[in-house]
């Protein structure tokens, strides 16, 4: 069977990875969560005196990003892949408020971007991958057999990961997690290094009223469809 790469961008909590991890798993490809690079890379940057209060040492950063290593192991009992910064386990690190509050800054670097891409450029070379985030299809995979992006209002969006935080214990507001999803969408679609903007040739998807249920088949058609299309252009050229 073809395999394809499958891009999933989208605005903040939109439900991407949720999304993105059941795809992977009902494929047998690979789940790439890009946003927890750049999350791993602000929890560093914060657990190094790099961003403290509202001032974020840029320069320090840059000079700092070989000290940076960040990797995936999967977890079979979670039934995906976890994110280690230098060896160490991160995964919940990575979710807080206080890195959410930080990291589009983080992602306006262009060293970091250049640094990050590269490596998500590797775990994808042998296709086999789904990949989220907010330049998957225009800048890391622009040949991606399948780029979707994913849109919901900011009001079901910011319900949706305020839900998350509750659920894990964080005391937060609603109003600070709807003021951190729009002041995200707003640097990530505004900043200079590429800005989330939905590629040409992606499809587009509102799932402000879909259960994540109705989400996942739209979204498996879409993918099986495809690679069920590629597979008969490439059969028959024999
Ligand atoms: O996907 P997630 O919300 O975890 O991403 C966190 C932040 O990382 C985004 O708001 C964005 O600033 C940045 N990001 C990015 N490019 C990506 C993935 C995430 O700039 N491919």
């Amino acid at each position: 069977m073809h395999k394809i790469t499958i891009a999933i961008d989208g605005f903040s909590s939109t439900g991407k990875s949720t999304v993105a991890k059941r795809l992977a798993k009902a494929l047998g490809y690979v789940y790439v969560d890009s946003g927890a690079m750049y999350r791993a890379v602000t929890f560093y940057a914060m657990q190094n005196g790099l961003i403290e209060k509202d001032c974020f040492d840029k320069e320090q950063l840059i000079e700092q990003l070989d000290n940076i290593q960040i990797s995936f192991k999967f977890n079979a009992d979670l039934g995906f892949a976890e994110v280690y910064l230098n060896g160490q386990n991160i995964e919940k690190n990575i979710r807080t408020l206080e890195v959410s509050q930080f990291v589009s800054q983080v992602a306006t670097v262009s060293k970091v971007r250049e640094q990050l891409v590269l490596q998500q450029q590797n775990f994808g070379k042998h296709k086999g991958v789904v990949m989220d985030g907010r330049d998957i299809g225009t800048v890391v995979f622009t040949d991606a057999e399948l780029k979707l992006f994913m849109t919901a209002s900011a009001e079901k969006r910011a319900k949706r990961r305020y839900d998350e935080l509750i659920e894990r214990g964080d005391d937060v507001s609603f109003e600070a997690v709807l003021n951190n999803v729009q002041s995200r969408d707003h640097i990530d679609s505004t900043r200079e290094d590429s800005p989330l903007t939905m590629a040409e040739d992606a499809i587009k998807v509102d799932n402000s009223n879909l259960t994540l249920d109705e989400q996942f088949e739209f979204i498996f058609k879409l993918s099986e469809d495809k690679i069920q299309s590629l597979y008969k252009k490439n059969d028959s050229a024999y």
